[in-house]
């Protein structure tokens, strides 16, 4: 479950992080340069992908995402968290694909390393994969170290189900609940702290189909209009219901298709945990 972030005041100094800079030519003429981010923690192998291309992650922003940057005119950042499920991420995924768009999934690392197969459909269909936190604890009362393992577990589960030395660009802080560390210690392993900027309540739903839940979820992924929302969704966690969410994706998605937003990642169109490994023709869709 998710409740409104806390608003915290980012220190500037950042001491930790080491840094290989590296332009990516790879990303083409129409991206802009990025800067490789080496982490600690993050040299993880796992199964071999086909395109094992070294990743590069944006340069991770210094203050907590909400709204999605304005890189473009009109954009959006589908997002879903708690997953990935064996129940309900395959048919937000169908939907994504039916309608031809892009979203990211917060995943928590327990879950990514029960349903690595999930994980690599994800990655595979062009969408992005955040690291959620390994077990979903308020990282604001855990120790620095703490919160660094939590991370750090979570991106092991995700490279290792993903292989080609994917990981993770984004930290979403369980809860939206953050601290200064949490945010210096996502930067630190290249990771942007994103929140979001509409909260559907998804999670609040009942425990069946339920049209009036359905339109209430439209509702708060639309209202108020924004042109650079960051929606909050989940597909997650097993056990719990997420028809309702996903019985709702298709009018969100056709909501924001027809006033002409791109569908992006968090930070916007120019770069994405799966851009530079494009595993399928929709990568470059929708403005990705
Ligand atoms: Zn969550």
């Amino acid at each position: 479950m998710e409740r409104p972030g806390r608003r915290t005041t980012v220190g500037a100094a950042m001491t930790t992080r080491t840094a290989a800079r590296v332009l990516t030519a790879l990303l083409g003429a129409a991206m802009i340069s990025a800067t490789t981010v080496t982490a600690p923690g993050n040299s993880l192998v796992g199964p071999p992908a086909a395109t094992a291309a070294p990743q590069s992650c944006p340069t991770p922003k210094r203050y907590v995402v909400t709204n999605v940057p304005a890189t473009v005119s009109r954009n959006v950042a589908l997002t879903f968290d708690d997953g990935p499920s064996p129940n309900w991420t395959p048919q937000v995924l169908d939907v994504l694909a039916a309608k031809r768009v892009h979203a990211t999934f917060f995943m928590l690392g327990q879950n990514a390393r029960a349903y690595p197969r999930l994980v690599r459909r994800v990655v595979r269909e062009g969408h992005t994969v955040g690291n959620h936190s390994q077990t979903h604890p308020q990282m604001t009362e855990l120790s620095t170290s703490r919160q660094a393992t939590q991370m750090d577990s979570a991106t092991r589960a995700i490279s290792a189900a993903v292989g080609g030395g994917y990981r993770p660009c984004f930290f979403r802080p369980p809860s939206g609940d953050y601290n200064n560390t949490t945010v210096r210690l996502a930067r630190a392993r290249g990771m942007s702290t994103v929140v979001w900027s509409h909260d559907t309540r998804d999670w609040a739903t009942p425990l069946h189909l339920s049209a009036s839940f359905q339109r209430t979820i439209v509702y708060r992924a639309t209202k108020p209009l924004s042109r650079h929302p960051d929606i909050l969704m989940h597909d997650g966690s097993r056990g719990n219901y997420r028809q309702n969410t996903v019985n709702s994706l298709q009018r969100i998605i056709t909501f924001y298709k027809r006033r002409g937003y791109h569908f992006t990642n968090p930070v916007g169109p120019s770069l994405s945990g799966c851009s530079e490994t494009p595993r399928s023709p929709r990568v470059h869709r929708e403005g990705w």
